[in-house]
């Protein structure tokens, strides 16, 4: 009996050696060990054998399986790696350089806002976001901009009702807000002071020319507080130009007009390209228009219910695409927006 098993497996190695193929190693697998294979055969036959040498001989048989099992299953891993040399022999070259996958980038008005409203952060503001379709309280009259105001004229803004079908000059209800100011009032409803606010965010207006989109991007800021003065609101935006145009800008605030602040004014930077000297065709004269900003108007702190006696605070709003426009030196707002990748690879 012994000596079968010997003979077994030495038969068996060599077949399982010679195999050339998975295909093949499979039919010396089954020949073996499957249901009728020669060791299954030697180990169905035990029960015939006198006890002791069942024993002997099954211990031998079961080794046998375990031996040939492992040698089968080694033959298999080879056999499978050098049929993949085989194909890929000639067509493929291991050891080239791989193709470089092109990799994308943080659109140029993304990394603008997310830099200004670190900044802000850092200043102790906070990030409130507030509905695009808006109501006329809300984008208007709420920000001491009345029924009459010249900017709620349908030529400026996107209503969303039809003033003609709304029958007469009653005025239209919804609209897509011109500003983010709209979240000033918003906030100040539900909250008492101290607050500091940025409201960063797409506003929509009827324009539409090389510096002009009818949808951009604005950031609006407030700060609300017992006492906030003039003084405050310079040094804050002046901070803020020297962070995101360097430490050399120079900042000057020209008086203006907005309807939701007094008094109001500009803010123009020295001009990054010509250095002030007015020589560019970006600026004027050396300084160009950054934001807008002043004191809140005691009129925004009424519709809020404030009392403006109580109160006082800076509100400022500024265009990121213009920013960023500055920032990047586009010439173009549209490349802002046509996704071209050609552009995008460059910023
Ligand atoms: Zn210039």
């Amino acid at each position: 009996m012994q000596e079968r098993l010997t003979l077994l497996e030495r038969e068996a190695l060599a077949r399982i050696d010679a195999a050339r193929d998975e295909k093949e190693l499979d039919l010396v697998r089954v020949g073996i060990l499957g249901k009728k294979g020669q060791l299954t055969e030697v180990l169905k036959g035990l029960g015939h054998l006198p006890d002791e040498q069942r024993r002997t001989v099954g211990q031998l048989a079961n080794e046998l399986k375990n031996k040939l099992q492992s040698r089968l299953d080694e033959r298999r891993e080879l056999l499978r790696s050098e049929s993949l040399d085989r194909s890929l022999a000639g067509t493929v070259d291991l050891t080239l350089p791989g193709h470089p996958l092109p990799q994308g980038s943080i659109h140029p008005i993304n990394r603008v806002f997310e830099e200004i409203c670190e900044f802000f952060h850092g200043m102790g503001f906070e990030v409130v976001e507030g509905p695009e379709l808006e109501t006329d309280h809300y984008n208007f009259e709420a920000l001491n901009m009345p029924d009459y105001h010249p900017a709620r004229d349908s030529q400026d803004s996107f209503y969303v009702d039809d003033r003609s079908s709304a029958g007469g000059d009653r005025p239209a209800e919804w609209l897509l807000r011109t500003h983010t100011s709209n979240v000033q009032v918003r906030v100040m409803e539900k909250r008492q002071p101290p607050l500091r606010v940025i409201a960063p965010g797409r506003v929509y207006r009827r324009d539409n020319d090389p510096t002009h989109s009818p949808m951009f991007q604005q950031i609006e800021g407030f700060l609300v507080d017992r006492v906030v003065t003039f003084g405050n609101l310079k040094w804050i935006l002046t901070e803020f130009v020297r962070h995101m145009f360097g430490e050399a800008r120079r900042v000057r605030f020209r008086p203006s007009f907005f309807p939701f602040t007094e008094p109001s004014a500009e803010v123009d930077m020295s001009c990054p390209f010509c250095d002030q000297k007015g020589e560019c065709r970006v600026c004027r004269g050396g300084w160009m228009e950054i934001l807008g900003s002043g004191m809140i108007h005691p009129n925004v702190f009424k519709s809020a219910g404030y009392d403006p006696e109580q109160c006082s605070g800076f509100a400022f709003g500024m265009g990121v695409d213009r920013i960023t426009m500055l920032k990047y030196r586009i010439s173009n707002i549209r490349w802002l927006f046509e996704n071209d990748a050609r552009f995008l690879r460059q910023c």
